[in-house]
């Protein structure tokens, strides 16, 4: 391969810009010649190409966001709109392309190696949702971002004796509420995973404050219900006067952190010699420490489960 491009799709994540970077120098390293497409799908469509050499990914390896910028395109999910990229690469001889996003853009990746195009997937988003890989690029920086906003939360909950509930971000999945939940030292971790019942929370609560526990914090992922919904079930079952806090896009934001940054580094570096050797259709994934290919529709076909571990150790720490 002589010309190999890289994208960001789907929802930003911290860490993908020293993915990009890796992706840039691996290329260069044995020479061969990187674009960054711009906007996602939507830049692969309309031709939106800019060459990365070292002063374009200078500076970028720990800014948070995605100097490609990312959005979500509608036309690259039609057959048309796939066959206008393919096109346009073809035209721009784009031979190879490195594709870093979340499930959705997996699935864009997995159509164009179907159409005989040599794609491989680099995880970056802030849920973990993806199987294949123990961590995705971002959430380490997310759960920390969160847990630093948490600790701010808990001084005056201490301080008021207050029941706070924090929601946060994770889409369906419950992996970002339970790694802050335990690294917050939260009482009480609420995911999708698991049914809730507010009646079995509630006697929890009841349990905790007659043991002159002074303040609980209640971390809820986004995928259960809000925080809001929360905080007025307590209050009609349990009468309970909770403060909330909706962390939202803050968790997307903000440098990377140091394990964001190496793993990002690991991942688009091993994306890009896998894609010069002729590998396709595959996502590059971190397991037990070691980097691993797998078919990209792991990503969809497979649940991926909460650490049981973890959820023990929530559960007795409150
Ligand atoms: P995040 O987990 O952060 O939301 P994501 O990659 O899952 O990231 P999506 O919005 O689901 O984000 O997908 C990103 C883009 O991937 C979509 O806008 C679309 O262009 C493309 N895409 C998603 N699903 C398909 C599909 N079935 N076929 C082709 N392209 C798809």
């Amino acid at each position: 391969m002589k010309r190999v491009a890289v994208l960001t799709s789907g929802g930003d994540s911290p860490g993908m810009n020293a993915a990009i970077r890796a992706v840039a120098h691996t290329c260069m390293f044995n020479d061969v010649e990187c674009v960054g497409v711009m906007r996602g799908y939507e830049g692969l469509i309309e031709g939106d190409y800019k060459v990365l050499d070292r002063a374009a990914v200078g500076g970028i390896i720990h800014r948070g966001g995605t100097i490609l910028k990312t959005a979500r395109s509608e036309r690259f999910t039609t057959p048309e709109g796939r066959l206008t990229a393919l096109e346009k690469m073809k035209e721009h001889g784009i031979e190879g392309l490195v594709v870093i996003g979340g499930d959705g853009s997996f699935h864009g990746a997995k159509a164009l190696h179907d159409l005989g195009f040599p794609v491989i997937g680099v995880p970056g988003t802030i849920d973990n949702d993806i199987t294949g890989t123990d961590e995705t690029i971002g959430f380490d920086t997310a759960v920390n971002t969160a847990l630093e906003a948490i600790m701010r939360l808990r001084d005056t909950a201490s301080s008021h004796d207050r029941l706070f509930i924090v929601e946060v971000m994770g889409r369906n999945a419950g992996f970002l509420a339970l790694e802050t939940a335990v690294a917050s030292g939260a009482e009480y971790a609420v995911v999708p995973e698991l049914p809730l019942s507010i009646g079995n929370l509630c006697k929890l609560l009841r349990e905790s404050y007659a043991e002159h526990k002074s303040h609980t914090l209640i971390i809820l992922a986004e995928g259960v219900m809000s925080a809001h919904e929360m905080r007025d079930k307590l209050q009609d079952t349990g009468g309970y006067d909770a403060r909330v806090t909706v962390l939202g896009y803050i968790q997307r934001g903000g440098h990377p952190t140091s394990f964001d940054v190496v793993l990002a580094t690991r991942m688009g570096a091993f994306a890009t010699e896998s894609l010069l050797i002729g590998k396709s259709g595959m996502m590059v994934g971190n397991i037990n420490h070691k980097l691993v290919l797998s078919p990209l529709e792991r990503a969809w076909s497979e649940q991926k489960s909460l650490s049981p571990e973890l959820l023990s150790l929530v559960n007795k720490m409150n």
